[in-house]
């Protein structure tokens, strides 16, 4: 009789455990799916607010066409920003100019 007394009591604290683990498991779950939730809403609050202004003094940026290449050129310093890729367009281009330029001069 006592034995059976005392094989209740493990059982009961062993469930009490197991539910307190699953608690514990379930509770930190939900913390990391905020702390995501968060990181992504900050990140989507702080594109919004420094999408196409300028990183030097923070007015509007706006697109220009130059030689073909879209960049950004700041309404107030006059700053002019690239993309990725896009320097890399406009050496290419400078460098074709250069080419022109070097064959016209040697008449090639
Ligand atoms: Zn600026």
């Amino acid at each position: 009789m006592q034995d059976d007394h005392r094989r209740e009591d493990e059982w009961f604290r062993e469930n009490e455990k197991q539910l307190l683990e699953a608690a514990r498991a379930a509770r930190a779950r939900r913390e990391r799916e905020r702390a995501d939730e968060e990181a992504s809403s900050e990140r989507k609050r702080l594109r919004e607010m420094h999408y196409m202004k300028c990183p030097k003094c923070g007015h509007d940026l706006k697109e220009q066409d130059l030689e073909g290449v879209k960049i950004d050129r700041c309404t107030h310093c006059e700053g002019v920003f690239f993309d990725a890729g896009e320097l890399d367009q406009i050496f290419a281009k400078k460098a074709e100019e250069r080419r022109g330029f070097f064959r016209r001069l040697a008449g090639i």
